[in-house]
């Protein structure tokens, strides 16, 4: 199928770029970027916006760069930016790894980080990053600039605090202490497919003990999230089996798996213990 008719904006600048979505916004406008999910919707008429604003053009919109502790990525810098790590030390290297999930080289060559935040499919692999690293989204509107943390971004499935006439502009991800350790799993039957369900753990060892360790968890429930009560079991302890297993098991008991016709919350809830405990096994080894 061919997509509805649109009108097609492109702008040049920021300012720009938030005049003309203010504008077309109640007139069902959408912002387009990497155009790898709003392009297949609008193909199969799912989504039927009336006009489209491109923010490919928007230069300042590419900036990937290190201020202050934080690594700040544009809303047009592509997933495959982080092909090759970004940056020195844990985060550029994690980065680098979770990358590999998404789809394949054609869909990360297009598709852009801040789109797939935008997008908020709870199996999208960068907003399980931005949860488990306590993300900053940069959202400009025409009249306001607002910074919101991940926790309350994602709101349900495939909806976030963006309102439609605002523009996610950057994503901000703090960077890692030397010496995090990370480990990411994902299962899916496919490679390149979404996944079914996955995890995003780090911690560093003090005197051979778990510090600061994070948990999270992805396409299992509405939105990715941090699992408090894995964490909680992994401080202090030692980074052996015994520990892991723990963790994952209280990850399974927290998660309020989705359920649907493939994948039952069960099953989901068994493979949330699996893929915590590789997770941490990898950031063990
Ligand atoms: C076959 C296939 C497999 C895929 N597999 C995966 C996968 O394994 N993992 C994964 O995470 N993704 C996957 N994707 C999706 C892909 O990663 C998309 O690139 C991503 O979801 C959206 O980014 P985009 O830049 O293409 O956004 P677009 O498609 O341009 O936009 C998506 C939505 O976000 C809005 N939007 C985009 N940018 C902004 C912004 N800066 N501010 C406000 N709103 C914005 C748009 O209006 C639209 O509603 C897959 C896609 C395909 C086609």
């Amino acid at each position: 199928m061919k997509p509805a008719p649109f009108s097609y904006h492109a702008p040049k600048t920021l300012e720009e770029a938030l005049t003309t979505l203010a504008r077309v916004a109640p007139e069902e406008g959408r912002v387009l970027a990497g155009g790898q999910s709003l392009v297949p919707t609008m193909a199969f008429r799912l989504a039927r916006p009336r006009h489209l604003v491109d923010i490919n053009g928007v230069g300042e919109l590419s900036r990937l760069a290190v201020e202050g502790e934080k690594l700040c990525i544009g809303a047009t810098v592509r997933h495959a930016a982080f092909e090759t790590p970004v940056v020195k030390g844990p985060l550029g290297a994690l980065l680098a790894d979770v990358v590999q999930h998404i789809a394949h080289k054609p869909i990360r060559a297009r598709g852009t980080f801040c789109g797939s935040i935008a997008h908020a499919d709870p199996a999208s692999e960068w907003c399980l990053v931005a949860a488990a690293l306590d993300a900053e989204m940069v959202v400009h509107g025409v009249r306001r600039e607002r910074v919101i943390a991940a926790k309350v971004f994602f709101d349900a499935i495939m909806t976030t605090a963006l309102e439609d006439n605002e523009l996610l502009t950057e994503v901000r991800l703090p960077l890692l202490p030397e010496g995090t350790r990370f480990g990411f799993y994902e299962f899916n039957r496919r490679a390149g497919d979404f996944a079914i369900a996955m995890a995003l753990a780090t911690f560093r060892l003090k005197d051979s003990k778990i510090a600061e360790p994070r948990v999270a968890i992805g396409g299992v429930e509405a939105f990715p999230r941090r699992i408090f009560p894995a964490e909680t079991l992994l401080e202090g302890r030692a980074a052996n089996a015994d520990t892991f297993m723990a963790a994952a098991e209280a990850a399974a008991k927290e998660a309020e798996p989705l359920d649907d016709a493939v994948n039952t919350a069960d099953y989901r809830r068994s493979l949330v213990r699996t893929v915590v405990r590789r997770a941490l096994e990898r950031a063990a080894s």
